[in-house]
């Protein structure tokens, strides 16, 4: 076959149409195996927790951030702040869909579901999706599952309410939204009417700081709230989000970040009387 010598043209076509085609299978691949792959959670695949500030240029926060999430809370550097308050909570049923984002579940509220009110600005619940294992830590302690509740402020402030599990009973939302999570696709799901207050917090000890959102683009001045009280999930809860979510993003939670210069305060309702 001399085709290729007597027309480089023919090469020059041949070429292109390779690499298209290459391309475009490979793109095909991506959106079959992970459409959400833009980023990882595994160190060395260039996409990895280190690398995100690099993959897009309005995700730099993620690696130049000076408040970034999520930190290890050390009871030792936290400062206790009674005038913080008892968190203003006031969920209310509403219109829900779970979609699966590759990364993560997510289920999002549809109607209005309430909201949280922090120094008197309201911050409406938009969503909640889980992190496993969890990714704030408690004195270096990790856990099994981190649940974020998401609410916007009419500013477009974020807050983030953020609640950890160990192994042990079954969480009662998840428990209502276990069929639901294993049968969860790209496409949003109708889950029909979704009441918030279902969610437990078990405590009104919690930890308040400002950081970021932990997918990218890391966006700072979040205000957290974690919870202190470490509530409980069934290992099968967390074995379906785990299958549910793509390939690769089975563990989907982010390293604790550098925490030196974020001051980190607490709530507890009673200095003698609070057990909760
Ligand atoms: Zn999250």
């Amino acid at each position: 076959m001399n085709f290729f010598h007597t027309n480089p043209t023919a090469i020059f076509l041949f070429l292109i149409s390779l690499i298209l085609l290459s391309y475009h299978s490979s793109a095909a691949l991506e959106s079959e195996v992970d459409d959400e792959s833009e980023f990882t959670y595994t160190e060395g695949t260039g996409k990895g927790p280190k690398k995100w500030g690099q993959i897009e240029a309005d995700w730099k926060a993620c690696s130049n951030g000076k408040m970034q999430s999520p930190i290890d809370l050390l009871d030792r550097r936290v400062q206790v702040f009674p005038s913080l308050g008892k968190l203003k909570k006031d969920y209310k049923p509403a219109p829900a869909v779970v979609m699966n984002r590759g990364h993560d579940i997510t289920v999002k509220w549809k109607g209005d579901a309430g909201k949280i009110n922090i120094n008197g600005t309201d911050y409406k619940l938009q969503q909640c999706h889980w992190h496993s294992p969890s990714e704030h830590t408690f004195n270096g302690s990790r856990y099994d599952l981190e649940l974020h509740i998401i609410h916007l402020s009419p500013t477009g402030e974020i807050a983030v309410v953020g609640i950890v599990y160990k192994y042990g009973h079954p969480d009662p939302f998840l428990s209502k939204l276990f069929h639901h999570i294993k049968s969860s696709g790209k496409e949003e799901r109708d889950l029909g009417i979704i009441n918030p207050g279902v969610i437990k917090f078990g405590s009104r000890k919690y930890y308040r700081y400002i950081g970021s959102l932990t997918v990218p683009p890391c966006t700072e001045g979040v205000i957290w709230t974690i919870v202190k009280k470490v509530r409980t999930v069934s290992r099968e809860q967390v074995r379906a989000l785990r299958e549910a979510v793509h390939d690769g993003f089975e563990a989907n939670a982010r390293p604790t970040q550098q925490s030196d210069g974020i001051a980190v305060q607490f709530y507890t309702p009673t200095v003698n009387g609070g057990s909760t």
